[in-house]
Parts: C-alpha cells; sequence; structure tokens
C-alpha cells in the first residue's frame, strides 16, 4: 500500500483510479477469427476477446543496435525504413490480419488457417533480407546486418488499453495481446544467429505442403528443416523447436510460393 505523504496527490490517484479497476471482474469473450481493430475493446468495457491458435511471424534486425543514430543518422533511417516498411507490406500482401512494429522489429499476426501464408511471408521476408537488405546496408556502413525470424501458434487475449486521443492529447491508446503467442515468437527469432527462421513444434506440425518441407528438384530433395532441442532453455514453454536455413530458390521460388500458399 502506498504511504500517505509517499506520492504527490496527483499521481497517487493516477495508481488508485488503476487499482480499483483491477478488482473490477474481467469476463473474456471468445472469438473465431482476429478482430478489427475497431472491434478490439477498451479499458472501460472489462471484456477481453480470446483467439485460438493465433500464429504470429516475428522478424527483427540483426545489430540494429550498430546503427548509431549520431554517426551516419540518414543511413541508419534509411535502414529501418528499408527493413520496416517493407515488412510491413508484405505481411499484409500475404493476409496478416494485424501487423505492429516492435522497436527494431515487427510482428504479424494470422488466424489459424493462415499457416501456409505465414510461412511463406516468413521466407519472402529472409529472401529480401539476403538478396536486398544485408548487401545494401553492407555498402553504406561497416555493421553486418540480417534478420531474425521466430513462429509461434498459440491463444490469446486482445484490449485495447491506454489514453484515448483528445483535444489536448494525440493516441496513447494501444492494443495489447496478452499471451504466449508473441513473446515465444520474439524468443524464437532471438535463437537465430542470422538469416534463420526458428519455429516451435507445435507450429511446425500444422505444415502439410511438401514444398514447405522438403527442397526442390534443383538438388536431390531434402528435408530443409532440423530440429533444436530447448529442454534446457526455460525461456520457452516448449521443448522443440525447428529451424530453417534456405530461402526461395532461384530457379523455383515463385512457383514453390503460388502453391504453398494454396494450401490453406
Ligand atoms: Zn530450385
Amino acid at each position: 500500500m502506498i504511504g500517505k505523504d509517499q506520492l504527490p496527490e496527483n499521481i497517487k490517484k493516477i495508481i488508485n483510479k488503476q487499482v480499483e479497476k483491477f478488482n473490477i471482474r474481467v469476463f473474456t469473450e471468445e472469438v473465431d477469427e482476429i478482430p478489427n481493430v475497431d472491434d478490439i475493446p477498451g479499458e472501460g468495457s472489462a471484456k477481453w476477446l480470446k483467439i485460438k491458435d493465433v500464429i504470429c511471424v516475428f522478424v527483427d534486425m540483426k545489430n540494429s543496435t550498430k546503427l548509431s543514430a549520431s554517426h551516419h543518422a540518414g543511413t541508419t533511417g534509411r535502414a529501418y525504413t528499408l527493413f520496416t516498411g517493407t515488412a510491413v507490406r508484405l505481411f499484409k500482401e500475404f493476409g496478416a490480419s494485424y501487423i505492429d512494429i516492435k522497436g527494431d522489429g515487427v510482428f504479424a499476426l494470422f488466424n489459424s488457417n493462415r499457416v501456409h501464408a505465414a510461412f511463406a511471408s516468413a521466407v519472402t521476408f529472409k529472401t529480401f533480407i539476403k538478396e536486398e537488405f544485408t548487401t545494401k546496408i553492407a555498402n553504406k556502413t561497416d555493421v553486418d546486418t540480417g534478420v531474425h525470424i521466430g513462429i509461434h501458434q498459440a491463444t490469446l487475449l486482445v484490449s485495447k488499453i491506454g489514453l484515448r486521443k483528445s483535444a489536448s492529447r494525440g493516441d496513447m491508446h494501444n492494443e495489447v495481446w496478452a499471451g504466449k503467442t508473441v513473446n515465444m515468437a520474439s524468443k524464437l527469432a532471438s535463437l537465430s544467429d542470422s538469416n534463420e527462421i526458428h519455429v516451435s513444434d507445435k507450429y511446425h506440425s500444422k505444415l502439410r505442403s511438401r514444398k514447405a518441407l522438403y527442397s526442390c528438384e534443383c538438388d536431390d530433395s531434402v528435408f530443409l528443416w532440423e530440429e533444436v532441442d530447448i529442454t534446457n532453455d526455460d525461456k520457452f514453454s516448449f521443448n522443440k523447436a525447428m529451424v530453417l536455413k534456405s530461402v526461395w530458390c532461384k530457379k523455383h521460388g515463385a512457383t514453390y510460393l503460388t502453391e504453398i500458399l494454396d494450401t490453406d
């Protein structure tokens, strides 16, 4: 309990009001699909929406902290625009239902029936990083960039929290996704050194397309995924991840991408 003279009145008032809200019972309503932002309830409503088996693709920039804001600020700015701007547009094109920017990363949420769209978006972004982003940044700076990518699938809760836009302030009101989906996808992303896609075994087991699992006919068709044991890593709520290192084949990529998307 905050003491009587521990904090100024205005601050105590804010905290007390939020604590009162905490004491109000909240209920969850299950919905089948990721809702439109306008349909997400706010703080006042005491309602959270619950969505099953949401897929999260999380991408973040390797070595972004080495891109300086004081030195080469222009290049740093352009690097973020190229990385983040492309990620948002590609996720949209692949049918993500919600996309948000988190620091040097971007995450996209896909409905449970878009398993292969989520996969294709991740491989496509990785291909863009390898073929365009990394060399463009290396030409301007000495920073070794790349991407860390993670995918997980789990139940999510969502509500909007914060302060709505008013005459005296801008919007400080945001969707909050509670649950393990986004968090685990971000932690899976952090397992990679660079240009790898780490996915949870739960999500991996939903990939049915042979083309998402095996390499193309350029070589002998081999299983593309390697198993990673994360039993001893207590950041994770599961014991096994799978990692993919390849990008779309220069010869067969477009055909594979289209066929994989048709699997959903
Ligand atoms: Zn090929």
